[in-house]
């Protein structure tokens, strides 16, 4: 596949420069089904996967459930990262790279540096609570004795626009439902 120079992701890393691997494309449009799950339950639709470095297999697959699981920690990454535990039996997933349509938050990228994650790749930012760019600098502040590697940018536009979708379509139901109700009331 080949990404090419004009439209190439941008990738940063706190560590020598991540370059954005081969197969990164086809590993975030899986993690994008994901995000189509949770989007198809009515969750904010983010999703992930994680894939074992060695094998190329995929070990754990999660999106976005917290309102279906009444789980304010079943974000994608948390479930794709149980998954992948008890798909190796252990919770240490070294070697694994986890995909993921929205820049982690803190709870998030915490566990991956408790799975010894060794590479995270996003799609795209998230203003209000992103832990690796948007805010603060979490992987770079604490004194972690691992390093994650990472980069950004994966199917950013397709991720971005699935949320937007989403959210526009949730404000025109509440605006629906406030005009239905005035509707109910007309006589
Ligand atoms: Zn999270």
């Amino acid at each position: 596949m080949g990404v090419g120079a004009s439209d190439a992701p941008q990738h940063q890393s706190h560590l020598a420069q991540a370059d954005v691997e081969e197969n990164d494309e086809k590993w975030m449009a899986l993690a994008m089904e994901e995000a189509q799950r949770a989007y198809a339950a009515g969750e904010v639709p983010v999703g992930a996967i994680v894939v074992d470095d060695k094998s190329g297999q995929v070990i754990g697959r999660g999106w976005n459930a917290p309102i279906d699981r009444c789980d304010p920690s079943a974000h994608a990454e948390m479930t794709a990262m149980r998954e992948a535990g008890l798909t190796r039996r252990n919770y240490r997933l070294t070697p694994a790279t986890l995909y993921v349509t929205l820049e982690p938050c803190m709870m998030c990228l915490g566990a991956m540096i408790h799975a010894r994650v060794s590479r995270l790749v996003f799609a795209t930012r998230e203003p209000k609570s992103g832990a690796v760019v948007s805010h603060g600098n979490l992987l770079g502040d604490f004194p972690f004795n691992w390093q994650l590697e990472w980069c950004e940018g994966v199917k950013a536009d397709e991720s971005r626009e699935l949320l937007q979708t989403f959210f526009a379509e949730r404000r025109a139901a509440v605006k629906a439902g406030r005009s239905g109700t005035v509707a109910d009331q007309t006589p």
